[in-house]
């Protein structure tokens, strides 16, 4: 085990275990589990270390990291040596660092899946920590591995995406959709040599950039594959598969999955506990972690959650109007935060749900920087000064529609906005 790099400690860094990151709340220790796999009893270890070493909370990434918020560099060496403890740390933070795999969350357990793709995962994670010329990959630069059963990944921010196909080997897309045309084809044993291949080859090319997708648009899947040594590019994906990315009773063959969320994606830790506790008893063992910030719980149905789900007020309703606003922890959690974001973000949930049918309506950035939600949403309110811009149909970077509003006047503002999307055409015309 190493030592937490704390000398790399720093505002912004990509964080780990061993490498955590400032915010406005402590450090923040985020965990890659391989392949999202959360074993019972493991969360349970975890949810007593959150409460020990931090301040009892956990995010859920948009890479399925989970990670444990509050923790303070007094309490960080005795979190370190128990994760050390528990088998979830790598050998070193450059390691680590690339270690960013997405699996199918259901990877094992899914009838409707192609293949059982946790020793691919496990095989290409045991590749980027140990071939150290993958280490100067940029830190987000990420992979995706999907089995092609039931709960597809959709669209991700990753740079390279093995999917598998109906001839058992795996269709190689470069960045983060689900579609398009593919840079070839390898199989399963094959993945972690050409997934080292590829990335050797977008060190080589890359230039300016530090993701696949602006570096395939420039250079083009041709230079890349070949680059890479794997022929003329041939073929596409050629049908999207969105992500079953809502909460609610879910199945996987004949065991029911109860999918899982938590407001703005933050877990106490006696709700991963109780959650734990019911994929001990009632499940398979195991809790499965989602990029889309949703916990599976493979065996768990509706039923058998009920008390937990409203002892820790977690949402399993896919019409819950919390899952239509996005909001960053904002201040005084984050150190960039220029207001307060997830009360105001709460207050007006139900204008979000009114705002979009599905997805985020609303999205409250504590900043320009817009971390909750990096695309465009019908309504989004950036913090500035401790006062709110409003930015109609973009992102938080965008031009503002108007600025300078406090917080009454913001709400207003959305309240109209709603009120005004809630009205049929036949009212818009009398109007
Ligand atoms: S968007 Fe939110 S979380 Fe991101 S830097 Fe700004 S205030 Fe912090």
């Amino acid at each position: 085990m190493s030592a937490p790099a704390t000398d790399h400690l720093r505002k912004g860094w990509c964080p780990g275990a061993l490498r955590p990151m400032e915010t406005g709340d402590g450090l923040l220790v985020r965990l890659r589990l391989t392949g999202g796999i959360l074993p019972a009893a493991l969360a349970l270890d975890l949810a007593d270390a959150a409460r020990r070493y931090g301040g009892g909370a956990f995010d859920l990434s948009a890479r399925a990291n989970l990670q444990i918020r509050g923790v303070t560099a007094e309490t960080l060496p005795d979190l370190t040596e128990r994760l050390s403890a528990l088998g979830v740390l790598d050998d070193d933070a450059a390691g680590e660092a690339v270690r960013n795999v997405i699996a199918s969350p259901l990877a094992g357990l899914d009838p409707a899946a192609l293949l059982d793709i946790r020793p691919v995962v496990a095989a290409l994670e045991h590749r980027l920590t140990t071939d150290t010329a993958l280490h100067a990959l940029p830190g987000k630069f990420g992979f995706a591995v999907e089995d092609g059963g039931a709960f597809p990944l959709g669209d991700l921010s990753v740079d390279l995406r093995f999917v598998a196909q109906p001839d058992g080997r795996f269709a190689i897309l470069a960045g983060g959709r689900c579609e398009g045309p593919i840079l070839g084809r390898c199989d399963a044993e094959s993945v972690p040599e050409t997934a080292a291949a590829l990335a050797r080859a977008f060190l080589a090319l890359r230039g300016p950039h530090r993701r696949m997708e602006p570096l395939a648009k420039d250079a083009g899947l041709a230079t890349i594959a070949t680059a890479a040594g794997l022929g003329t590019p041939d073929g596409a994906v050629a049908s999207p598969r969105p992500a079953a990315s809502v909460p609610g009773n879910l199945h996987a063959g004949e065991r029911p999955v109860l999918a899982v969320a938590a407001t703005f994606g933050r877990w106490s830790s006696d709700a991963i506990a109780a959650l734990a506790g019911l994929a001990r008893d009632k499940g398979t063992g195991e809790l499965r972690l989602t990029p889309w910030r949703c916990l599976l719980l493979p065996g768990v149905a509706m039923a058998d959650a009920a008390d937990t789900v409203a002892a820790h007020d977690l949402i399993v309703d896919p019409w819950d109007p919390r899952l239509s606003v996005a909001a960053c922890a904002g201040a005084p959690a984050c150190s960039s935060g220029e207001g307060p974001t997830r009360e105001l973000a709460l207050d007006l949930a139900l204008e979000a749900r009114l705002l979009a049918v599905s997805g985020t309506g609303l999205h409250v950035s504590g900043c320009p920087k817009g971390c909750a939600h990096p695309g465009a949403s019908p309504v989004t309110i950036v913090a500035r000064r401790g006062l709110y811009d409003l930015v109609i149909g973009g992102r938080a970077g965008d031009g503002t529609t108007r600025e300078g509003l406090d917080r009454a006047s913001v709400v207003a503002a959305v309240r109209s906005l709603a009120a005004e999307a809630a009205r049929t055409p036949q009212e818009r015309g009398r109007a």
